[in-house]
């Protein structure tokens, strides 16, 4: 495989809302949009970017940012790009399912990524799976000093530890890889060994999170923007549920991903990650014969 190297570019951060900055991913795989949140006495990072060097650019720009508040991290999933640079910062803190999936697979995503080569590989150099500093039960309000942001676990969807952080105040929320935009959702969908990734699951979880009616959606790759990130991630699971579903008396699960995903292309044709379609079609076939 030969990836872009996944640098984080803190020079293009963006206020999205007072005293809430995004790092832009930029659209480079394997870079996560990055978010950093401030109240008076602290400010929260929301993940780290890939590696070490990453998340040490990011922590020296928050430290900026903070002109002397306390610095803490929280990410919003375990997967590399997002939380494999957590030590870096001294107050790393996580929803209790999401440091479960760091105890059980952080090992087998470091070598995965690892062995991708190249800058990604190198950009993994020296790193060990993060070990957290706080882990908490239920949804954690976080007091930044004149302004609390509430670290919320969803449920299992693209991961079983998956968090998104609110910011009430400013209707601003970071939903990691629970969406993205200008490609096709996400399947860590890798069986036998890991079939964690629940497609029906990441759809509920985009029902509440649309219930709730964040004015500016951050998600974990792709273009900040409003309620429409989320709609749009939602109709395309339902899209992939139901082409799937459709199909799935097919004897061959070949042919029933053939045939979903060229429905897929048809109808996202300016879409990155056609690659994940395979994936996904495989997680709700499982999902629908269980169901
Ligand atoms: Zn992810």
């Amino acid at each position: 495989m030969n990836l872009p190297d996944p640098a984080v570019h803190v020079s293009a951060a963006v206020e999205v809302a007072a005293d809430v900055l995004v790092i832009p991913n930029e659209h480079v795989s394997l870079v996560p949009n990055i978010g950093i949140i401030g109240g008076s006495e602290a400010v929260l990072v929301v993940d780290t970017g890939l590696g070490l060097a990453n998340a040490s650019e990011v922590l020296a720009f928050a430290s900026e940012v903070a002109r002397g508040r306390r610095v803490h991290l929280t990410t919003t999933h375990f997967h590399p790009e997002h939380a494999f640079g957590a030590s870096a910062f001294d107050s790393y803190l996580v929803n209790r399912a999401q440091a479960d999936d760091l105890r059980r697979k952080g090992s087998g995503y470091l070598e995965m990524f690892r062995g991708f080569g190249g800058a990604v590989a190198e950009r993994l150099a020296g790193v060990e799976v993060p070990v957290p500093d706080l882990v908490f039960d239920g949804v954690h309000a976080l007091d930044l000093g004149g302004r609390t942001v509430l670290l919320r676990p969803t449920g299992r969807g693209h991961t079983p530890g998956d968090q998104v952080v609110e910011v009430p105040d400013a209707g601003v929320l970071f939903t990691g890889d629970l969406a993205e935009t200008g490609q096709f959702a996400i399947f860590p969908w890798f069986p036998p060994h890991d079939t964690d990734v629940s497609g029906l699951g990441w759809i509920d979880v985009l029902e509440r999170l649309i219930a709730s009616e964040p004015r500016t959606v951050v998600p974990g790759h792709g273009s900040v923007g409003g309620l429409a990130v989320l709609e749009d991630v939602r109709d395309y699971l339902r899209e992939l549920r139901d082409e799937t579903w459709r199909r799935r008396s097919a004897a061959d699960l070949a042919e029933v991903v053939a045939e979903v995903r060229a429905v897929l292309v048809e109808r996202h044709p300016e879409w990155a990650g056609r690659e994940w379609i395979e994936p996904g079609v495989g997680c709700l076939c499982s999902e629908g014969l269980s169901a």
